[in-house]
């Protein structure tokens, strides 16, 4: 098990103070003197119960001081340590302490956002694994409960032994009279041998996949492991490149970390590492069961488990033995947690491997801008495969020029030509647009009144077929008669915008006879539904698909060779800085869509900016000018990566309070005295109101291009302090997504 060192310079536990993380939201530690008689020595990273208050706490120690602050009369004892060992290794909480500090968010809540939620809360210790395997399939004339049969089945779809404490319920007393009936056998010991199956040969690599594969093969186990940034374009083969270093990284009985943006995304992933390197795969993501996460959390700690896919929280996970960390496709935003504890994932990984001394490769078609220009500094190596596997052509792109064009509900004349002609042709055909809905607006002809969501002051979506309108900000509905609602009004309304169930309602009636498919958050609201469309659009019977960005990415579509772009201009009217750089990432991904198998793909982009110079050199040169382009803008705005960014959040349902904070936070001397940033606000916030909340910020910007966050810890400090109504919230987000 894990036997981290004492924190440096601690000396006996025993006649020292203990400095424990608890979970409140306050920047700070609490210290304890050791328990009356310690009966073991405690060690950084276990589980202990201390008084707090009038009642007690489950804590987690995190180090010993010679001293406190406070005087050793008033410091009261630890009432008992909760675990034989550490739950958290040292690199663990080194990590965790680093993201406190970073982010500037209370260490207690940090460290115990790491443990899965069945010890946050129950003093009771680790479960000990214990795995059951199946001893003999039973007779066929043995008379088994439907329970016991379909335990049986599931036994024996896991060879290397089920764990028990996955299983709900009365799972235990059933796998117990299996036993007695010998069908089933239980073992103390883990799985064993890494290898559960038989793995399965990968494809043969082609030279660009070799050169990367031995590049990053040579750099497992050196002692200070670079940074990959590997450049590929969709359908280029990353995954594959991914494989053969996570094979490479068990066959040294290591473990490999291997990030993904999406839950949707995982179960497709668990199968293919489980079946190609036939080891030990666990899952992490907000998807789970507490059980499940908790056994595969400890399969993750324990080293059971040698390849740990997960979400973004995943990159806490305890690894007992890294070899690898991969975060695919790096530049989603999904990496960013957007509340709470407001890390990003990506940069997370990125400071573990440092931390822990293993390569991290971050694999993308389109580098966010901070990589690419960490590509550029050299800050990391950068590995690419220029070409798709199979020799399929990139599509060709071509912009249409919406100006003044006579158009059928949102497409010109010649887009609708090319969708006929690949109609003709028997290919299919992708429509995006990232809206779903059928008008984004809808205002009153009569007396200019617009649907506006009352509590965000939104303007609220009109669903035709539900009836509805919803506002996409929190999910607010109210149904919709068809008529003005103001008295003494009740005039027609205008539907303005299209959503893509208005693109559905236009294209058949152009094209009666084609098959359409929409796939969005409205149609996939069911459950498999999702599936069910999915298998519709790859089918042959689909001429047109048409979809959100739930159709961007990862989906392989063999006889899609026209993807169009309905609307290539959101990027330029958005306020949010990286609106551009998340359009042309959207534009090549989707683009990544059209023509993977033989026939070449076009790719068609409405604008009514056809000269924008991004635009023209996202198309002409591709992302990677773009990008270099992009970071351009982003120097001379002062904006990330060149400038870094913080920015205070506060709302409360009276707007005069959420203003009176920021200003009294804005005044306080320890911002003031900071010469390193820069300070805008008060003011609104992109949102200034949220489900009745209202909502303003304080931005901060460094005048380099590091936030130096601890130097913000006095005046977080302080913040805490200041009197406010109980129902105000603030909240600090370092390397925020948008700031406007
Ligand atoms: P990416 O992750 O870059 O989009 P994938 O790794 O998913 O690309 O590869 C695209 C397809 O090509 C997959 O079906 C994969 O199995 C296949 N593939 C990858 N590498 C090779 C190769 N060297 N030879 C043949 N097929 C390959
Ligand atoms: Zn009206
Ligand atoms: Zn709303």
């Amino acid at each position: 098990m894990h036997t981290p060192s004492p924190a440096p310079g601690t000396g006996s536990v025993s006649t020292s103070i203990l400095r424990v993380a608890l979970p409140v939201p306050r920047r700070r530690l609490f210290d304890y003197l050791p328990p009356q008689r310690p009966e073991q020595s405690l060690r950084p990273g276990m589980r202990l119960l201390v008084p707090f208050g009038r009642g007690r706490r489950i804590g987690i120690l995190l180090g010993t001081a010679a001293t406190s602050e406070l005087p050793r009369q008033r410091l009261r004892r630890v009432l008992a340590p909760l675990d034989k060992t550490p739950l958290l290794d040292t690199a663990q909480l080194r990590l965790l302490e680093w993201g406190s500090r970073y982010y500037q968010y209370p260490i207690g809540e940090v460290v115990f956002g790491a443990l899965p939620a069945l010890l946050r809360t129950n003093a009771a210790p680790l479960p000990e694994a214990e795995y059951w395997r199946i001893t003999a399939a039973p007779p066929a004339a043995r008379r088994l409960s439907p329970r016991m049969r379909e335990l049986l089945e599931t036994l024996r779809r896991t060879p290397e032994g089920l764990d028990t404490a996955r299983l709900e319920g009365r799972g235990r007393r059933t796998l117990e009279a299996l036993a007695r009936r010998g069908l089933a056998r239980r073992g103390a010991a883990p799985l064993g041998t890494p290898r559960q199956a038989v793995p399965r040969p990968g494809p043969r690599l082609n030279q660009a996949q070799r050169t990367v594969v031995n590049t990053l093969l040579a750099e497992l186990g050196r002692p200070r492991p670079r940074r990959f940034l590997l450049e590929g374009i969709t359908g280029s083969g990353k995954t594959e490149v991914y494989l053969r270093v996570v094979e490479e990284v068990a066959r040294r009985g290591r473990q490999a970390l291997v990030l993904l943006p999406e839950i949707a995304l995982t179960p497709q992933q668990l199968k293919h590492f489980q079946e190609r390197l036939g080891v030990s795969v666990v899952l992490l993501h907000s998807g789970l069961t507490e059980r499940t996460w908790l056994c595969n959390w400890r399969a993750a700690r324990g080293g059971e488990a040698t390849v740990i896919l997960g979400t973004r929280s995943a990159v806490w996970a305890p690894l007992r033995n890294p070899g690898v960390i991969i975060v695919d496709e790096e530049h989603d935003s999904s990496y960013k947690q957007q509340q709470g504890f407001r890390y990003r994932a990506r940069d997370v990984a990125v400071m573990r491997a440092r931390h822990q001394r293993v390569p991290v490769i971050l694999g993308t078609a389109t580098p966010s801008l901070e990589s690419a220009h960490n590509s550029l500094r050299r800050r990391y190596q950068t590995l690419t495969l220029p070409r798709r596997v199979g020799g399929a052509r990139l599509p060709e792109m071509r912009l249409l020029d919406m100006r003044g064009a006579r158009l059928q509900g949102a497409f010109t004349a010649p887009l609708l030509h090319a969708i006929g002609k690949n109609l003709e042709r028997g290919q299919q055909t992708l429509i995006f647009r990232n809206r779903r809905g059928f008008a984004p607006i809808l205002l009153c002809h009569g007396c200019g009144w617009r649907a506006l969501c009352p509590d965000c002051e939104l303007h609220m979506t009109y669903h035709k077929r539900l009836g509805r309108l919803l506002c996409h900000r929190c999910d607010r509905w109210q149904s919709w008669q068809g008529r003005c609602p103001q008295p003494k009004c009740g005039g027609d309304c205008l539907e303005l915008g299209h959503g893509t169930e208005r693109l559905e309602e236009t294209l058949a009636n152009a094209f009666p006879g084609a098959r359409l498919v929409r796939i969005d958050r409205d149609t996939t609201r069911g459950r498999g539904s999702l599936e069910k469309l999915l298998g519709e659009a790859h089918s042959d019977k689909t001429d047109i698909l048409i979809g959100t960005q739930m159709l961007a990415k990862g989906h392989h579509f063999p006889r899609l060779t026209l993807v169009a772009i309905v609307d290539a201009d959101h990027g330029f009217y958005s306020l949010d800085f990286r609106a551009l750089e998340h359009m042309a990432q959207l534009i090549t991904q989707v683009s990544g869509r059209a023509g993977r198998a033989r026939e070449p793909g076009l790719v068609l982009l409405q604008t009514h900016q056809p000269r924008h110079p991004l635009l023209g050199t996202l198309l002409a040169e591709g992302y990677g000018a773009f990008a270099a382009a992009a970071l351009n803008e982003r120097r001379a705005a002062g904006l990330p990566p060149y400038r870094r960014w913080a920015l205070l959040g506060v709302e409360s349902p009276r707007r005069a309070d959420t203003m009176d904070f920021l200003t009294r936070a804005r005044r306080l001397p320890e911002l003031a005295s900071l010469e390193k940033l820069k300070c805008f606000g008060p003011h609104n916030a992109p949102i200034p109101r949220r489900q009745g909340r209202y909502r303003g910020q304080l931005l901060l910007q460094s005048r380099s291009s590091r936030l130096v966050p601890g130097a913000l810890e006095a005046w977080l400090q302080r913040l805490e302090e200041l009197p406010r109504p109980r129902d105000l919230r603030w909240a600090l987000d370092v390397d925020p997504l948008e700031i406007l």
